[in-house]
Order: C-alpha cells, then structure tokens, then sequence
C-alpha cells in the first residue's frame, strides 16, 4: 500500500485553495510513511498517542511540526510539550492549565485548540457548547493559571454519518460557537485556527470554514 503521494497532491491542493492548512495523520502508520510524504513536502503531521508521537519525533527532521490531535491526559503533558507545535483536543481546564504549567517552566508559550462537542454521538470528547462562554471566561481571569498557552482556535468531530446536511450544520456550529465566544482569547493579528474536516469529510469541512484538516487514512490507507 504505502502513501497515496497523487491523493496528498490532490488534497494539499485543495487546501491551498482554501488557505488552509493539510495536517498528515499518520498515527499507527510507520516512520517510513512519515518520511516519503515529508520528502513530497509536508511538514505538518498529527499524531494520537504521545509514547508513539515521542519515539517517532526521535527518529524525523526536526522541522517537522507535530499536531498532538488525540485525547491527552494531565500525566503525559510534559513529554510533547518541549517540541509539539500544536494541541488539539483540549477539553478540560485541568487539562489547559498542566500545559500551561509545563510550557511555562521551559520557559515557552504552548499553542492549544479548545475541543468542541459537537457531534450527536456519546463518545466524542469535547466542551459542551453550553460550557464554552464559562470556560473562555475562567481562562481570561486568570492570567497566572494559563499564562503559558495560547488559545488558538476551535476543534471538532463531526458525527459518523452519510448525512451530509447533519455534518455540515455541527460543522457550521463550531465556527458559530468560535466566533461567539473564541475571538477575544486569540494572540492578536493571528487568525483563528478552526480544526474540522478529515478523510470522509474534509471537502464539506473546508466548504464551511475549516483552515486545518487532519486527513489520514485518505493519504496512509486504511488503518487495520
Ligand atoms: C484519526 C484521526 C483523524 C484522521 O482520520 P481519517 O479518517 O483517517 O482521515 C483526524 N482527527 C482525529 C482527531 C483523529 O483521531
């Protein structure tokens, strides 16, 4: 199988279109995988399990940007802090303020994402959307809790579905909740970063304002 390069070339285009950003997910997928698409010219890869992302950042150009995108626990903060360029899946304050505090102590400002439930499925991690006025507000009162990370935007799952109409209106509800509530946290002169969109969906995704895609198996093959 290996890497689809004419696929990655196909959606990177897209992307550029679209002024946003094609993050590889090649959780699972071997080192090899990681370099033949990095020699095509990608730099920004999103692992899900932080021993593996570790072992494999080891091995990769040190200018590769690593996406932390899957469900990070408190206990494993300090291991991708000193070289991850950007977390995804926050979805607790407890969360935000260890990494802050490990940024913090190397001296460095973490960029994060808030995760964002919006899919009509249990599993899916993830603020409540009814939480986020109360969470953007905890986060801005208290500078010395969270001082080391930088709230950059929004991230989400839309649900597992051939409805195109419900992905596309939880879609559209990230980007309204994002722009209720976000705007005010994000370093100014940045643009908001809205993480939405993967194999399945990401042409709808950057239809409805996604600017970073995390594609995978699109580009890796199917992930057995
Ligand atoms: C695995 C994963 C992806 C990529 O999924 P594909 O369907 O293979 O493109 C994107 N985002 C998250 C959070 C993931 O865990």
């Amino acid at each position: 199988m290996g890497v689809n390069l004419e696929k990655y070339k196909e959606i990177k285009h897209r992307c550029e279109e679209f002024s946003a950003t094609l993050v590889a997910v090649s959780k699972i997928k071997p080192v090899s995988d990681i370099k033949a698409l990095y020699n095509a010219g990608q730099l920004d890869f999103g692992e899900n399990y932080v021993q593996e992302l570790v072992d494999k950042q080891s091995q990769l150009p040190s200018d590769i940007r690593w996406h932390f995108i899957g469900h990070l626990q408190s206990n494993k903060v300090k291991y991708i802090v000193p070289f991850v360029h950007l977390i995804h899946g926050v979805d607790s304050l407890k969360l935000l303020a260890e990494i802050s505090k490990q940024s913090t102590k190397l001296g460095k400002r973490v960029s994060c994402l808030l995760q964002v439930h919006i899919a009509n499925e249990e599993t899916k991690f993830g603020f409540a959307a009814s939480d986020l006025q109360e969470t953007v507000s905890s986060i801005k009162s208290d500078p010395g809790k969270f001082g080391g990370v930088e709230v950059c935007g929004l991230m989400g799952m839309a649900s597992f579905s051939d409805d195109q109409n419900q992905v596309r209106a939880e879609f559209q509800q990230l980007v309204a909740l994002g722009k209720e509530h976000i705007l005010s946290l994000i370093p100014a002169g940045q643009q908001p970063i809205w993480s939405f969109g993967m194999s399945g969906d990401y042409e709808l995704a950057l239809q409805e304002g996604s600017n970073l895609i995390r594609v995978g198996s699109l580009l890796f093959g199917a992930r057995l």
